[in-house]
């Protein structure tokens, strides 16, 4: 059973066909640039191969995916012959709004209320709707499941998703935290709960560190708290986005700089985190710099530990005690330095880290970073969006 995954962003559209039958992915690809007349491009990959590059005009997401259809049934590069190989499609969809707690299969209801949800995420709601509305015409028989980053979220008691705002905007409004990164929470907090089994993980926090980066808190396998908020802005300081911070600073900024309220959250969302504050927003980057003694670096990297163990700290509280920590993400796979930035001081609530172990370990599923006197696992565990998309929409279209 293959299945097709989508992940479509404002301006990109990322893919995977994975086999289901042994949950292997047979091609991944990226469509870039949607929009910019000439610099579009789509570049495939079947497992295995060469890469495959296409340049043209792109110009909205319906394009986009009929040249990823191209790609799937390539004489050369693709991996099926015609597209009814496909049995399901996967669509990632960004705001679940208070509607979906779960994934659902997509009929036209579901379309209608991702159509109202589109205003709590304005950039990438309408590039989802129209993957999904697209595949619809192309694939009219094709089952498609719809799994919501916010989802996972929607088990917060209602005392740490509410903000102390009039009550009557939450109600109009709906302005309240939702969250992001569901399906990686998800994801890794399920693969922590199977290797350390249930009883001994029934209070997780998982630390989702990338360009964007998370926290959740997970108790009995629920979420019940997470730093991103009504938008992604909210929480750690990540590569562009500042995180939390004084809602003044909008006003004051706007004021100071002759600048609308917009233009200010963009300045926030763009050209804030590790980018204002020391020029790059890439973590290697900040990592090498750092490491040659520059002063704002080394500040970035002490705001994101700091920022991410303050954090920690009330999670801790939250769930009542702790008994696991997992780093998942790209910095938070890959970079031992950030994962140590994050580990110091917390021998106070019984982490007991292998800082040697942290430098130097092989891939695994799970790697187990703590030592093993630790009362709190510390745990890498690598992020499989994709697969947990496919692995809903085989659930929920298996006949
Ligand atoms: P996104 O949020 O875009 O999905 P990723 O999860 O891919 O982001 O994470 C990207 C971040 O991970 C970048 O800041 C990058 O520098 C960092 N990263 C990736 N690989 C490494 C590595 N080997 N060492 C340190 N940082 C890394």
């Amino acid at each position: 059973m293959k299945v097709l995954v989508i992940n479509a962003g404002s301006s990109s559209l990322k893919y995977q066909i994975i086999d289901m039958d042994n949950e292997k992915m047979l091609c991944k690809g990226l469509v870039e640039r949607i929009g910019d007349e000439n610099r579009s491009n789509l570049c495939h990959e079947k497992v295995g191969m060469d890469k495959m590059r296409v340049q043209k005009p792109i110009m909205d997401h319906t394009e986009a995916l009929k040249s990823v259809l191209a790609a799937l049934v390539d004489k050369q590069y693709g991996v099926i012959s015609d597209v009814s190989e496909i049995s399901a499609v996967g669509h990632r969809v960004l705001h679940s709004g208070e509607d979906f707690t779960e994934s659902v299969v997509i009929d036209d209801e579901v379309i209608r209320i991702c159509k109202k949800n589109a205003v709590l995420g304005p950039l990438h709601m309408p590039a989802n709707i129209a993957c999904i509305e697209s595949c619809k015409k192309v694939m009219p028989d094709t089952p498609m499941v719809a799994v919501f980053d916010t989802g996972f979220h929607l088990t917060m008691p209602k005392y740490a998703f509410m903000y102390a705002i009039p009550y009557a905007d939450y109600e109009n409004l709906k302005i309240r935290k939702y969250g992001f990164h569901g399906t990686s929470h998800k994801y890794v907090s399920g693969v922590a709960i199977d290797y350390l089994g249930k009883e001994n993980a029934g209070r997780i926090i998982t630390c989702h560190l990338g360009n964007g980066s998370s926290l959740a808190a997970v108790k009995d396998g629920k979420c019940i708290d997470t730093s991103m908020g009504l938008t992604p802005l909210e929480g750690l300081v990540m590569g562009t986005r500042s995180g939390d911070l004084d809602p003044a600073v909008v006003e004051f900024m706007a004021n100071s700089k002759g600048k609308t309220a917009s233009e200010v959250l963009t300045i926030l969302n763009k050209e804030s985190g590790f980018l204002g504050i020391a020029g790059e927003s890439d973590f290697r980057e900040i990592t090498r710099m750092a490491g040659e003694g520059n002063e704002k670096a080394k500040l970035a990297l002490e705001m994101f530990g700091y920022r991410i163990r303050k954090y920690i700290g009330s999670y801790y509280l939250a769930l009542g005690g702790l008994d696991c920590i997992v780093f998942t993400g790209g910095i938070g796979e890959n970079s031992f330095i950030g994962r140590a930035e994050v580990m110091k001081g917390l021998e106070s609530i019984g982490v007991e880290f292998d800082y040697e172990k942290n430098e130097k370990f092989d891939r695994a599923p799970v790697v187990e970073l703590s030592k093993p006197t630790s009362k709190v696992k510390v745990l890498v565990i690598p992020t499989n969006e994709e697969l947990v998309i496919a692995r809903d929409a085989v659930r929920l279209t298996a006949k």
